[in-house]
């Protein structure tokens, strides 16, 4: 694969695809300060689509490690006024918002929680007209990844750094759809794609779906009435079409979170606050987990379900086909971007209020009428094997085959 010759049309494709970026449309570009050079690229290609300005804010994780270990507490309880107007700034301006992820998985390791904590809280308090933007559709947004050295040692630890950059970046271009010919052209098929399926299972409305596979797992989780099935694209509310997560390959709803019974063994290690669970199960009973085992990492495991009282319920059930892209590269890129994409998958703890209907204008106790769970936790872990097979349960107990063989099957190919 000629690395050089397609960062270019992958920086164009996240650009004019990923954030549909309009003339006259300012861009507010986030970039590890290691990747300079492609983000020099993303800029070039906003210019070309005619931009109304590009203003890149760029991201030193090691600044940001000094700055998590050093500071006063009180630095992460407020954002400074200048970081208030350069993001609420661009956000009422309508910018279009991409971050380009290149972090090195390690590269935060050892800094006291309750910092990040404090931070998250002090961002979305003093940073709402930003984040309020993305999430009632009023920006387009979009995060991608972008190679960097610490990250590409991590993903390919046998390699020089040089070979791995190398290795990581040609993952990255080919689960994008970024490799061929005509990119936008792929990710309109795939977009396609992914909203027929979409369409489908929400008109079939299935009142649950029972998991098989040769691992063990065994497992019927139960829909909510009026659940909602998402993922692919978004629409702003002035009706401009975007991709907020590129690669995106899953297909998501939330379940009813009294209704799993049986064992989902997992497909692939989990990496839970920088250590690995491996080789897994969990039993569940009336929506909640009440046994498990691991080959390593059990106390890992059972520290997730004793988060709260909502980690032991599921609140995601993800669709990904075993034919997709990053389940074919084989790679474990230890980012949830691509992670989450790689494979059926289940989360523990909270649910999605979009998933299901009326969800987003419900507080907390309508949706847990609604039985969407809660919790302050959501850890997806992997359960599609290549032999995993799905099937939809109607109301009236007809069944419907979803996935056969780790892929989808019948009317769902
Ligand atoms: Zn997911």
């Amino acid at each position: 694969m000629d690395i050089k010759a397609l960062l270019p049309q992958y920086a164009k494709l996240l650009v004019e695809t990923g954030c549909a970026l309009k003339p006259g449309q300012p861009l507010l570009l986030t970039a590890p300060v290691e990747a300079a050079p492609f983000a020099r690229m993303v800029a070039e290609a906003a210019w070309a689509a005619g931009a109304g300005d590009v203003t890149v804010e760029w991201a030193d994780q090691g600044v940001s490690r000094l700055r998590y270990l050093h500071a006063p507490m009180s630095a992460f309880q407020a954002v400074p006024a200048w970081k208030q107007a350069l993001l609420n700034g661009a956000a009422q301006a309508g910018a279009a918002i991409l971050t380009l992820d290149g972090e090195d998985p390690d590269g935060m390791a050892g800094i006291d929680p309750a910092r990040f904590t404090a931070w998250a809280r002090a961002s979305h308090r003093d940073c709402k007209p930003f984040y309020e933007g993305m999430d009632m559709g009023r920006n387009v947004w979009c995060i991608a990844g972008a190679a960097t050295p610490a990250w590409a040692r991590k993903v390919f630890p046998g390699l020089p750094e040089g070979e791995a950059v190398e290795q990581l970046w040609g993952a990255i271009l080919s689960t994008a759809r970024a490799d061929g010919p005509d990119p936008a052209g792929a990710w309109r098929a795939h977009s396609a794609a992914l909203q027929r399926r979409i369409r489908l299972l929400n008109d079939k409305g299935f009142d649950a779906l029972h998991y098989t596979a040769a691992n063990g797992t065994d497992f019927t989780v139960g829909m909510n009435p009026g659940h909602i099935w998402a993922g692919g694209g978004a629409e702003t509310v002035d009706g401009d079409w975007f991709f907020p997560n590129m690669p995106t390959e899953e297909i998501f709803t939330s379940p009813h979170r009294d209704r799993a019974d049986g064992v989902v063994h997992s497909a692939l290690p989990l990496n839970y606050q920088g250590g690995l669970i491996e080789d897994f199960w969990i039993r569940f009973e009336n929506g909640a987990a009440v046994d498990c085992g691991a080959k390593t990492g059990l106390d890992r495991l059972r520290s997730i379900l004793d988060t709260d009282e909502g980690a032991r319920h599921l609140g995601e059930v993800a669709l990904v086909p075993h034919a997709s892209p990053i389940a074919q590269s084989g790679i474990l890129f230890y980012s949830t971007l691509y992670d989450e994409n790689a494979a059926c998958h289940l989360a523990l703890g909270k649910g999605f209020p979009e998933c299901v209907a009326g969800g987003l204008e419900m507080d907390e106790k309508g949706l847990a009428e609604h039985h969407v769970n809660l919790s302050a936790t959501h850890v997806d872990f992997m359960i599609g094997t290549a032999d995993l097979s799905i099937t939809g349960v109607s109301a009236d107990g007809a069944e419907v085959p979803v996935f056969r063989d780790g892929n989808w099957a019948g009317e769902f190919v």
